[in-house]
């Protein structure tokens, strides 16, 4: 199976069971936006708790807020958002779709490194046992000439980022002769800038209506809030305010499934520091939040760090947590160092004095900022990825499992009667009843033991807890495992401690360490 098919077949199995559903399906969907169903929300709000508890309660000075989605719109005019949170998009005369230029110049570089890649999987086919991939890529007549255009046009949508050189650009597009891959055509517009803010009005039309955005992202409910959670809170420099929220962004390449949304939500943490200790910070975030990734236990070869070609206007350092997606290494999270940019610009655009004095040195200033941001949506994404998988099993049959970390399973367990007759679905109520106080559970009784399973593995479930006819007799049931299908007999009494075992997030703090 490809990577391509594989992800398809997840879009597919997130539908079926309550993941994931396109938003507003019955007139056809709405392009970018997605719905979470009854299991989806389950997994989103662990991997929410996973982050918040992580940050808020593992780190004594990190406290968290809930700021409105509406803000001012003079926020925005000082974050640097009205005026500078464009994409460059260019369209396709022929098929008239619209792309961000510079995804189709790394489209383009992601095929020199496919280009590469096979030559030397194919050279080391060649060589056998002696192949020297080192010595064959900087030998290669081939590999060289593709690595070495790679690298020019790596460099040339550099500078042209970060000049805003639009023209440049789209001089790319045309010498690497990128076509529209819809009608194939060379056929491209100029390059525009194009805004990604999401404008509303709010009062009436006749009183005159004040244009408000809907926030890009949650950080700036927590700049313009430095003070009071500083001040409320008796917070001493270095010290994080921590949010989760919805965020808003009209993207033009919506692609992927939820990987890219035009509503999405984000966990972000603002790390307020002295001014010339932000690199330090920053680059303890950075294995700070690469933990936090590995601890799941998706491989720790799928991640590595990217950082950037062209700088946003508010940071002097920034690098994304890349994790390996079907279709590649893609970002999930991003961590920048922000400076005072934020911080600053609104004690300018407010006129109010936004500064820390620092009772250390006897000074007052304008902290900077580390931040870490990432996407709640893409994270889902990443779960699955990593947990979706078809076995084929010893007996022939084929089975769909979902492989999630126990701590972040939708469903903790399932309690299934073998039979509906001899007081077996009452014992499983029973049972079911006690442990509901603190796990998701699903009681189950349609259906043959074996399809009861199936379902189970295809949501992820970890246990499940069968009662049969000597449950009645000696207080015992059978628990199997999802992963390795293992059942064994276990006491009534003692299934509480089993799960807590495997589902408790202390398991996962552990490993942060
Ligand atoms: P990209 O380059 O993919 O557009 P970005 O660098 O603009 O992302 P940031 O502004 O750094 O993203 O936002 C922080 C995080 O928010 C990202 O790492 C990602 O996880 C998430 N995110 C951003 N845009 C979207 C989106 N349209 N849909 C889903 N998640 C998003």
């Amino acid at each position: 199976m490809t990577q391509e098919e594989l992800f398809k077949k997840l879009v597919a199995h997130c539908k079926e069971y309550g993941f994931i559903f396109p938003s507003s399906e019955i007139y056809d969907g709405l392009s970018a936006v997605y719905d979470y169903g009854q299991m989806g929300v389950e997994l989103k709000n662990n991997i929410k708790k996973y982050w918040w508890d992580s940050m808020t309660r593992l780190h004594d000075n990190i406290v968290g807020i809930d700021a409105a989605i509406f803000m001012h719109p003079r926020t925005w005019e000082a974050s640097g958002h009205v005026g500078a949170f464009n994409d460059p998009l260019i369209d396709n005369r022929d098929s008239k779709k619209r792309y961000r230029a510079d995804v189709l110049i790394e489209d383009w570089l992601a095929k020199q490194d496919e280009k590469i890649a096979k030559e030397v999987e194919k050279a080391r086919k060649r060589f056998g046992e002696s192949f020297d991939e080192e010595k064959f890529r900087a030998t290669s007549p081939r590999v060289a000439e593709t690595a070495a255009r790679r690298d020019a046009v790596h460099q040339r949508m550099a500078d042209a980022l970060n000049a805003n050189d639009l023209e440049a650009l789209r001089q790319i597009i045309i010498d690497c002769e990128i076509a529209c891959p819809i009608s194939g055509t060379r056929n491209w517009t100029e390059v525009r800038q194009f805004n990604l803010m999401f404008e509303t009005k709010v009062g009436s039309v006749a009183e005159g209506a004040n244009t408000i955005y809907l926030r890009p992202e949650t950080a700036q409910g927590i700049f313009v809030n430095f003070l009071n959670v500083q001040k409320t809170g008796r917070m001493k420099l270095p010290f994080g305010i921590a949010q989760i929220g919805k965020a808003f962004r009209n993207e033009i390449v919506a692609r992927q499934f939820i990987f890219r949304m035009r509503e999405f939500e984000q966990m972000e943490m603002q790390f307020f520091v002295r001014p010339g200790e932000e690199m330090m910070w920053w680059n303890k975030w950075k294995e700070t939040r690469m933990s936090w990734h590995r601890a799941l236990g998706f491989g720790d070869d799928n991640y590595r760090f990217h950082d950037h070609e062209k700088l946003a206007h508010y940071a002097n350092a920034a690098t994304d947590v890349e994790y390996n997606f079907p279709f590649g290494f893609k970002e999930v999270e991003g961590i920048h160092s922000r400076t005072d940019f934020d911080l600053g610009n609104h004690q300018k655009f407010s006129g109010r004095k936004i500064q820390y004095f620092d009772p250390e040195t006897g000074e007052s200033y304008v902290p900077y900022v580390v931040e870490t941001s990432i996407g709640v949506d893409r994270m889902v994404l990443q779960v699955l990825s990593a947990a979706f998988a078809e076995e084929k099993l010893d007996n022939g049959e084929e089975r769909t499992v979902l492989r999630i970390p126990a701590q972040l399973a939708p469903v903790k367990a399932a309690v299934l009667p073998l039979v509906k007759k001899d007081g077996l679905p009452e014992l499983a109520h029973r049972i079911k009843n006690e442990l509901k106080f603190d796990y998701n559970i699903q009681y189950d009784e349609k259906d043959s033991i074996g399809k009861r399973y199936r379902r189970q593995d295809a949501i992820g479930t970890p246990f499940c807890i069968t009662v049969d006819h000597q449950s009645l007799e000696d207080g015992t049931v059978t628990v199997r495992l999802r992963d390795t299908m293992e059942q064994s007999r276990v006491a009534i009494d003692a299934l509480h401690g089993l799960i807590e075992s495997k589902v408790s997030m202390r398991s996962l703090f552990d490993k942060l360490k």
